[in-house]
């Protein structure tokens, strides 16, 4: 019988990948505690209806991307493909407008039956934040910088901001009318699902990654051209405070966003070095959706990075390091193993990080694996320590060798730590 494997379109994220993963989530993390993000952990699961009022059904997500099921009470269930929409049914459900701007961000698994390719799967992963309660275009501003503080952080460099407006519901309904009306001549031109999206989605055409079509619509109307003068403020004081904060950005008036519910500011941060899946980092302004799901009306602003595709990146920059313990525990014989066992575990509890040989085997066998274990100092235990309560120190650089009371070993960790620090560098 032959194994079983995973399933298309997922991954193991094994454990020299899940470095890069721990990094990132641990830069992600001070970089919002700074800025007073509060997580949020919503279901990974919800009732369908959120994700056909939320996301709308005329998009790609929902229309042929989403895992929905009926569950053993016959209820229709949807695998999240996106996190806002459950922020913000959390939002609704638990009052929390009640408590002013709320600054929130969530990470975990999202799922999207997708054609698998790199940097594109069925079960991927976000990091996002929500700024939900201002319409402030610094709100705007200050989500941006965070991602880009994120992403330079972790050293990523050649990205691009692309920044667009997409006005109000009415501008884009004007803009919608424009826009099919300069392509309905060309419409026996355009690929078959931009002809499609003609009447059901005509603003999705502006993404549509063939050639012809993308010639088409390079002339056509933009919504800039659409936006009243109160979304061209708030477009341009956007503009301006991220001139002020130093972050660089191209307007791009083509640029939309797959999901409905975004309004105003949409932007994308991508990089030159992901091939077709340019984007890590997408989102923008959503001042209808808290409403549109039911709840008090509240302006809010988020974005989404693409963990997979962020890792992809980092991948390329640097190399993980390959984990290596403090000390290396080599022993031999019954009262020595158990005596070995104990001071391992009393070590760790002094934070020094501690790997135990446990094969029994003879010890130029365990000195082995010692020295590739990359330890700094290994810890033999044979019969005599056993007997003494003793330990041999040595150290695997200078290969400097001392016997000492195990006692004395535990109560000396601070010095130990100090010059094994000394020796790698922090860990
Ligand atoms: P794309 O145009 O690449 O399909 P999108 O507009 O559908 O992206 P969003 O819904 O804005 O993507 O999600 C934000 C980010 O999540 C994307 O920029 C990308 O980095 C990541 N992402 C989206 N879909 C996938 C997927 N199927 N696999 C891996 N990452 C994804
Ligand atoms: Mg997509």
């Amino acid at each position: 019988m032959g194994a079983i494997q995973l399933i298309r379109g997922t991954r193991d994220i094994l454990p020299e990948e899940a470095y890069y993963w721990q990094q990132v989530e641990a830069v992600a993390r001070q970089i919002l505690n700074r800025a007073v993000y509060q997580e949020i952990r919503p279901p990974i699961f919800e009732q369908t209806a959120l994700f056909e009022r939320g996301i709308g059904e005329a998009t790609d997500v929902v229309s042929k991307e989403m895992y929905t099921f009926r569950d053993l009470g016959d209820r229709s269930i949807t695998l999240r493909p996106e996190g806002t929409a459950g922020v913000v049914r959390a939002f609704i459900e638990h009052n929390l407008h009640t408590q002013g701007v709320k600054r929130l961000w969530y990470g975990g698994s999202m799922f999207r039956y997708e054609r698998p390719q790199a940097g594109r799967q069925r079960q991927f992963h976000q990091i996002g934040v929500e700024l939900i309660g201002s319409a402030d275009p610094r709100a705007d501003v200050e989500v941006i910088a965070i991602a880009t503080d994120i992403l330079q952080t972790l050293g990523l460099k050649s990205l691009r901001l692309d920044l667009n407006s997409v006005g109000n519901p009415e501008e884009r309904q004007r803009y919608r009318e424009a826009l099919v009306s300069y392509l309905t001549p060309y419409a026996q031109e355009l690929d078959q699902d931009s002809q499609e999206r003609l009447h059901r989605n005509p603003i999705r055409i502006l993404d549509s990654k063939d050639k012809r079509t993308q010639e088409i619509t390079q002339n056509a109307p933009t919504i800039l051209d659409h936006l009243g003068s109160e979304s061209q403020a708030h477009f341009e004081k956007v503009q301006q405070r991220l001139t002020d904060l130093g972050i660089d950005y191209q307007i791009n008036p083509y640029l939309v966003r797959g999901l409905d519910y975004y309004t105003h500011t949409a932007f994308e941060i991508q990089s030159d070095d992901l091939g077709a899946q340019a984007t890590v980092c997408g989102g923008g302004r959503y001042d209808g959706l808290v409403a549109q799901l039911g709840g008090p009306d509240t302006p809010a602003v988020g974005w989404a990075i693409g963990m997979e595709r962020l890792i992809l990146l980092l991948q390329k920059l640097q190399a993980a390091p390959t984990p290596s313990p403090d000390f290396y525990v080599v022993s031999r014989g019954d009262r020595a193993e158990a005596q070995a066992l104990l001071l391992a575990q009393k070590l760790r509890q002094s934070e020094m990080k501690v790997e135990l040989d446990l094969s029994g085997s003879a010890f130029t066998k365990q000195f082995k694996r010692a020295d590739r274990s990359g330890a700094v100092a290994c810890l033999v235990l044979g019969d005599a320590e056993a007997e003494n309560h003793t330990v041999q120190l040595k150290w695997m650089a200078s290969q400097q060798q001392r016997t000492i009371p195990q006692a004395e070993l535990l109560s000396m960790t601070e010095e130990l730590r100090d010059q094994i620090d000394l020796l790698v560098g922090p860990s």
